[in-house]
């Protein structure tokens, strides 16, 4: 059907934060370039997927669970919201379970943000902290970054982000670490800054790379809770875990913002087999102790690489990397897809010199390293 014949224009009738929006770039999915290209082989380092793959204990889990997938999943998704309790020693009731962690974070905005009301993040965030502000009609105030010669080049300043915080900012987003950027704050300074926010402002603790970070002064947010109601600490099954394809994330914060957040969610947000996987795959040690030491020494291959070729790169914590390629990375993108390397432009994040490469198996590393050379050098 084409668009001429439409009877009206839906844009226009859209909420007026609706028609702003720009949809999420995804990172494109393996089929779709050797489809385009005729290609086979290729590998995907764009979308910060852990390169191990699942835990084979949620897999078997999972596959167990599809059995029973005739029937709706507990709704209020129990046993894995009382295994997570148990993990991380919070009461069930504090943990609020998602279609993904940026469903949490759509379901935070839906239920405190809205016309009149603002929210805070930091320049180069998460690009879901804008869809989820705007959709709701939300005013975004965005921070500066910290400067390339910072010790957290691009990170957040989170004085800055203070100095946006008003009395109609209900939310302020923080990811501990930052993607695409790869930094993080301290325990001090994110205490600090909790600390100094309003009570009628919320502060999301955005921890999507929180099992790989290994830095000595990085923070578990979640162990504030108690002291501070207005917190709201976000995790993921998506990143160490690799199970982004099912879908499960989670909120940990005081009951009663659980019990807000769950008068907006679907009821059956997380499917059964999602929820079968997470509960198992959260005991499986081994396989995110793995998953952080193949991540460890791929980052150490992959910056030792930028080293050598003096390219700049942003230091991580997380499973991926920001690289200023020193051109417009457009074009040194679409030359990797050609080698049928898939990796991230971050134009999109104000970043347009850079490329955001996920942390592979050492053999991923290699090849993405080698097609880098031959783009950069043609
Ligand atoms: C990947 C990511 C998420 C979570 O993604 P889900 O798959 O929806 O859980 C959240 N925050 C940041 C910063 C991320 O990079």
């Amino acid at each position: 059907m084409s668009n001429d014949a439409i009877s009206a224009d839906f844009v226009a009738l859209a909420l007026t934060g609706v028609q702003k929006l720009t949809p999420y770039q995804p990172g494109k999915p393996i089929e779709e370039l050797e489809r385009e290209l005729g290609i086979s082989g290729s590998i995907k380092l764009a979308s910060n997927e852990n390169p191990l793959g699942p835990s084979p204990k949620g897999l078997e889990a999972a596959r167990r669970a599809l059995e029973g997938v005739a029937l709706y999943p507990d709704g209020a998704g129990f046993a894995l919201r009382q295994a997570l309790g148990r993990r991380l020693g919070v009461e069930v009731g504090c943990v609020t379970l998602g279609n993904g962690s940026n469903d949490v974070l759509e379901l935070i905005a839906r239920a405190w943000l809205g016309p009149g009301r603002s929210a805070v993040y930091s320049r180069h965030a998460f690009a879901v902290y804008p869809i989820v502000v705007q959709a709701v009609g939300a005013e975004a105030r965005v921070a500066a970054a910290h400067a390339r010669d910072h010790a957290q080049p691009y990170g957040h300043d989170l004085n800055a982000m203070a100095a946006l915080v008003s009395g109609d900012t209900r939310v302020v987003f923080i990811a501990n670490p930052n993607n695409p950027t790869g930094t993080w704050v301290d325990a001090a300074a994110l205490r600090d800054f909790i600390a100094s926010m309003p009570a009628q402002t919320l502060v999301v603790v955005d921890e999507a790379y929180f099992e790989y970070v290994e830095e000595q002064n990085y923070p578990d947010a979640m162990a504030w809770l108690a002291e501070f109601p207005n917190l709201i600490v976000t995790r993921t099954f998506s990143k160490i875990y690799g199970l982004a394809g099912l879908r499960v994330g989670y909120a940990v914060s005081h009951p009663q913002v659980a019990d807000v957040l769950n008068r907006v969610r679907q009821p059956f947000n997380t499917g059964l087999p999602a929820q079968a996987a997470a509960i198992a795959a959260l005991e499986d040690e081994a396989h995110v102790r793995e998953s952080r030491a193949v991540n460890r020494a791929g980052l150490a291959q992959l910056t030792d690489a930028c080293r050598e070729r003096g390219l700049y790169y942003i230091p991580s914590v997380g499973n991926f990397l920001s690289i200023d390629v020193g051109r417009p990375a457009g074009a040194v993108y679409d030359g990797l897809l050609r080698e049928g390397v898939i990796v991230r432009p971050v134009g999109a994040y104000e970043m347009p010199q850079f490329l955001r490469v996920t942390v592979g198996r050492k053999e991923e590393n290699q090849r993405f390293i080698a097609a880098l050379d031959r783009v950069l050098g043609a």
